[in-house]
């Protein structure tokens, strides 16, 4: 590279540097995304090591999961809250491939995960992926798929009805609201198959309960269930 070009380069960083997505300040060389600092910050659940955690607990009598996780405590007002909002509504796509290749390191060193044969990210509606112009649960999926040396697959899991807010429903109008939105395309290429469903926040685990009962229904033949995060 000539100087000329290489000093274009410097004096754009220098303009414009690469932000940390947790507490805005310029990354340093070998940072990516998130700096060292709110990295060391960040509140792991750990929960890839306990089968009985308190994701695996919230599928219990509604959804047979082999292995469910979060890598992340979810609180309002919380340096998590923040990443999951830039991952979600600020075009942040690279954050969710940096946070699905953590959580891929974690699930590599776990037990159970490994076996899986596919990476399915819970799809958003049609329109809404339109709008929002991605699915950061696909950026989740595809960083974890590099990690581990998985596939990811947008074909097979389909969102056909949208859906209103979750948040303020009871139990049963979130499983009534839930009904029919999923549906399952080419099953017979998934038929016994591993199937890694990743969300960014598990919360209630309707999405998830409805996206994973499809694809039992289908056929599969295991089922773990990954989050970026986890709200309590
Ligand atoms: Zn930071």
């Amino acid at each position: 590279m000539n100087i000329v070009k290489q000093l274009a380069l410097d004096l754009t960083a220098l303009l414009y540097p690469n932000l940390c997505n947790g507490c805005g300040t310029p990354l340093v060389q070998g940072e990516k995304q998130i700096c060292i600092k709110c990295l060391h910050d960040l509140p792991f659940t750990d929960f890839q090591s306990f089968a009985d955690n308190k994701v695996h607990q919230l599928f219990w009598g509604r959804l047979h999961c082999d292995n469910a996780m979060a890598m992340l405590y979810f609180r309002k007002g919380s340096k998590v809250q923040h990443l999951i909002h830039r991952l979600k509504y600020k075009n942040q796509t690279a954050l969710g491939i940096t946070l699905g290749q953590m959580m891929g390191r974690q699930l590599l060193a776990a037990d159970g995960y490994c076996g899986a044969e596919l990476i399915i990210p819970v799809p958003l509606h049609p329109k809404k992926e339109k709008s929002r112009g991605y699915n950061q649960s696909k950026y989740i999926a595809d960083g974890i798929a590099s990690a581990m040396g998985i596939p990811v697959s947008t074909t097979h899991l389909i969102r056909q009805k949208e859906t209103t807010s979750q948040t303020k429903k009871s139990r049963y109008s979130r499983f009534e609201n839930m009904q029919y939105v999923f549906k399952v395309s080419n099953a017979e290429t998934i038929r016994n198959k591993h199937i890694m469903l990743v969300d960014d926040v598990i919360t209630t685990g309707s999405t998830l309960e409805a996206s994973g009962t499809v694809l039992l229904n289908s056929g599969i033949g295991k089922l773990s269930i990954v989050g970026a995060a986890f709200a309590e």
